[in-house]
């Protein structure tokens, strides 16, 4: 299967925070897999800003070595990657400063989609808007994209919204979350709405539930102090699985533009009940032999945050009232896999009788490992012998469906950054979703806060804690496996 690749126009990309982490491990590498892919123009730039002051070619060096961790895979020809490296530029500002604005200013072209990435730490957002602003550097049809976390609730949310609208329009607002640019989240919309199969059985009538799980194995790693203050609540279901939710439970937008879905992701947000404490799991991962406790890696012997969260929510609409959705996500969990399982009611009769096998059909939408979706559906077991029932998935898995011609999966920065070049904002969060979602989140935090309620222990390379598990028993129920 061949995939089309549609050149974007001529850009200027400035990365603020050209030299951090994000800029290495994901969004150079996604510009020079466009620039590969013949998507990213030759004539366009990208600009490196941090305080660092380094030379044009130091940062080309930062992006060689970016590209050979992250991006090779079958790309290594010496004489592209040197012809990318030379749309690389980098100037050395101090977002929060006075000096280098008017080298960067000079360096931009007046005739060019003109971008902004914010990849620094939240702190630097309002300083920098207000010098892109102040300098004549960011005009009325520039772009800016700004990385989560966006706020650290519905407060500061709020605040941070007003600021950049006060330098912004909305449309120029390019607010990341990655797993919408994931190409199996766009697949969901896609399976739903371009298929006259599966939208007259998604409703409270046919289906029994749905799991969102976002499994890691990783522990907070590097980024204690971070994670620590927000929690998986926080750093996961606020933005990540609160998007997954939306989009499988929202209503047919009447189009396929920013505006129409963003609305209808919005709606789900609102009709969201709160969240009863009896329905709402926590927990936090304990020692073993070889992998120290959640409480070591953060450094905080007291902390109450959690490293796992598992919930049922409920939707309150005609579609999906009495259907409910359980969210789960941790770190160091048995497996590194994301998903969303829709899991369908029983025939509501079975002709075989009861003692010929299971006979539910799941979607399960794979986001990671292995993008893909399988449609687990009923079969006669092969072979004489009665008629016995099993279970087989219809696997469709991306990787293998398009892979095998040399059409790589596009890495979710990598669509969402061409996306953003296009003018294109239906994959990005609007300012009034997240602090819908803010708002939803806020009061469930606040009471467990109030309560001074200890995470669940769990132990490393388990599922989580015992109690996640009761969460879905008690309603005869349970968790797929968290497999890879
Ligand atoms: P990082 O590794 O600490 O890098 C921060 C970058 O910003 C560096 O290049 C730093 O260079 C630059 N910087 C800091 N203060 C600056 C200032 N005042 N003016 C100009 N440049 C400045 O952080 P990161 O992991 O790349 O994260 C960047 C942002 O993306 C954060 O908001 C983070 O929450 C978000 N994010 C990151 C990831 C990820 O995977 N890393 C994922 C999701 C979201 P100098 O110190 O030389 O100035």
């Amino acid at each position: 299967m061949v995939s089309r690749v549609i050149p974007v126009e001529p850009f200027d990309l400035v990365i603020f925070g050209g030299t951090g982490d994000l800029a290495r491990r994901k969004v150079l590498p996604s510009l020079y897999r466009r620039f590969w892919t013949g998507q990213m123009p030759a004539s366009s730039r990208v600009i490196g800003v941090s305080r660092k002051s380094i030379t044009d070619d130091m940062f080309r060096e930062f992006a060689h070595s970016a590209i050979r961790d992250f991006a090779l895979q079958g790309r290594d020809d010496e004489a592209r990657i040197e012809t990318f490296l030379r749309q690389l530029r980098y100037v050395s500002i101090d977002a929060t400063g006075e000096a280098g604005w008017d080298e960067l200013r000079s360096s931009l072209r007046p005739d060019v989609v003109r971008a902004f990435y914010f990849s620094v730490g939240p702190d630097v957002f309002i300083p920098l808007s207000e010098h892109l602003n102040r300098h004549g550097i960011a005009g009325r049809d520039c772009r800016i994209v700004i990385e989560k976390p966006f706020g650290h609730d519905l407060e500061s949310a709020r605040d941070l919204n007003r600021t950049l609208a006060q330098f912004f329009e909305e449309r120029q607002i390019y607010r990341i979350d990655h797993y919408l640019g994931k190409e199996t989240v766009q697949n969901l919309m896609a399976v739903r709405f371009g298929n006259i199969l599966f939208e007259p059985l998604w409703n409270a009538q046919f289906v029994d539930h749905i799991q969102i799980t976002v499994a890691e194995t990783v522990g907070v790693g590097g980024r204690g102090a971070y994670y620590d203050r927000a929690g998986a609540m926080r750093d996961m279901v606020q933005n990540h699985l609160m998007q997954l939710l939306c989009l499988t439970a929202m209503e047919p937008p009447s189009r396929f533009d920013p505006d129409a879905v963003r609305d209808e992701k919005l709606k789900v947000i609102r009709a969201l009940d709160p969240v009863l404490p009896a329905d709402l799991v926590r927990g936090q991962y304990a020692c073993s032999e070889e992998i120290q406790s959640y409480l070591s890696d953060v450094g905080n012997g007291n902390s109450l945050s959690e490293s796992f969260i598992a919930m049922k929510l409920q939707v309150s609409n005609w579609r999906w009232k009495g259907t409910p959705f359980y969210l789960r996500t941790g770190k160091r969990l048995n497996a590194r896999a994301s998903e969303i399982a829709v899991v369908f009611k029983d025939p509501p009769h079975s002709i075989f009788g009861d003692e010929t096998g299971r006979r539910g059909n799941v979607l399960v939408i794979r986001l990671q490992p292995n993008e893909g979706m399988n449609m687990w559906v009923t079969i006669k077991e092969p072979g004489p012998g009665g008629m016995r029932l099993i279970e087989v998935p219809l696997d469709m898995s991306f990787a293998k469906a398009f892979g095998d011609d040399g059409v790589h999966v596009a890495d979710a920065y990598e669509r969402l950054i061409m996306d953003m070049i296009r003018g294109n904002q239906t994959l990005f969060m609007r300012g009034d979703e997240v602090e819908a979602a803010w708002g939803w989140t806020d009061p469930i935090i606040e009471n467990w806060t109030i309560r001074g309620d200890r995470p669940h222990s769990y132990s490393p390379g388990s599922s989580g804690p015992d109690e996640a598990m009761s969460l879905l028993h008690r309603e005869g129920r349970q968790w797929r496996e968290i497999a890879e």
